[in-house]
């Protein structure tokens, strides 16, 4: 092996070692008799969402199946959290960094990309992603990191602390410490499929639930097991929800899944905000409202248990949308019943 790849290596173990883990936080709902509902940080990583984690694995798969050298063009398709976080460590590694992503894609976002000295390569629509990245990897001589391929597989589901084993770990001396649910939505679908395994390799009696927002074809590919399902309309939530079933969704692992209208969703992240004084991004709301969802069947069982969900990224990120209430109206409506059904909790 190299010395440049046991270098690359080493840096990018001695960022993990430097972090501390997520939090878990535990919600305080003065309504929700018997469940307990508990909330994991991911939007403390060094670039601020569970991308982190999964542009970490990535690279370190890259790199131990020897596919990096000290010149790779690192290329991603990604508009969003991922090409933040695999910027972080194209730079930390030395490597030239590049995002494919729609024209559209929002300036804060370009800039966040380019802090880590990564570069913006644009296309005309969300759907010509794929094959732009496919074709400048070629022409580069660069490595595509294809996240909705490899996520799934890139990660060590069976721990070295992975997110499902400090999820375990960190519930040891709660009231109910294997939850009944973990509740995760699906953008490349690689946590799912990580707590899925997780769950399965350790035999914990709890269920893998998977919530979907609207313009998003994993629910209907779910229940109708058809991975080939396509639709044209994309996602409104950001991170999560996809116009076709990607390689990296893994239906299997899953228990049961559940659809989220948008508009819960985002009245779920203002809730949250009036419940623990924090602003999340919108797949957190989706997350969370599927959560409570689940606790008020359980509730009306008088079922004492625990629900185990994701902060994803911070609400501070979605200030000009998600936050705007101007923004909120004209691009999905009204979302006051479902803040009315919220406020039932507190
Ligand atoms: C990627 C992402 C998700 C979904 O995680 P996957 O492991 O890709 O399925 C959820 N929320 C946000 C903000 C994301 O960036």
């Amino acid at each position: 092996m190299s010395n440049w790849i046991s270098e690359s290596l080493r840096k990018i173990e001695a960022d993990s070692q430097r972090s501390a883990d997520t939090h878990l936080f535990k919600l305080s709902i003065p309504r929700l008799k018997h469940v307990d509902i508990y909330l994991k940080d991911e939007s403390t990583h060094p670039t601020g969402s569970l991308k982190h984690r999964l542009a970490r694995s990535l690279f370190l798969y890259a790199l131990c199946n020897g596919k990096l050298t000290d010149t790779t063009t690192i290329i991603e398709a990604s508009s969003g959290s991922t090409a933040v976080s695999e910027a972080y460590f194209a730079q930390m590694i030395g490597l030239p960094f590049i995002a494919v992503m729609p024209r559209s894609t929002a300036q804060r976002k370009i800039d966040e990309i380019a802090l880590y000295s990564g570069k913006c390569h644009f296309v005309d629509k969300a759907t010509d992603m794929h094959g732009a990245a496919v074709k400048l990897a070629a022409e580069t001589g660069g490595y595509f990191m294809d996240q909705f391929k490899y996520a799934e597989r890139a990660t060590d589901w069976r721990g070295n602390n992975n997110i499902a084993e400090s999820i375990f770990a960190q519930m040891k001396l709660e009231p109910h410490p294997i939850p009944h649910s973990i509740v995760m939505s699906a953008g490349t679908g690689g946590t799912s499929a990580t707590l899925g395994r997780y769950i399965r390799y350790q035999g914990h009696d709890t269920q893998l639930v998977v919530v979907d927002p609207e313009n998003s074809v994993f629910y209907d590919g779910y229940t109708r097991k058809d991975p080939d399902l396509t639709i044209q309309a994309s996602s409104r939530i950001e991170g999560i929800g996809r116009p076709r079933v990607e390689k990296s969704f893994q239906p299997d692992v899953i228990d049961k899944m559940m659809q989220v209208p948008d508009l819960a969703s985002v009245a779920t992240i203002h809730w949250l905000e009036r419940l623990i004084g924090r602003k999340a991004g919108a797949s957190t709301g989706t997350n969370l409202w599927g959560a409570l969802q689940l606790a008020e069947q359980l509730m009306r069982q008088k079922q004492d248990a625990s629900i185990v969900t994701l902060l994803c990224d911070s609400g501070t990120r979605y200030l000009d949308t998600y936050y705007n209430p101007d923004w909120v109206a004209e691009n999905l409506g009204d979302i006051t019943p479902y803040s009315d059904q919220l406020n039932r909790w507190c």
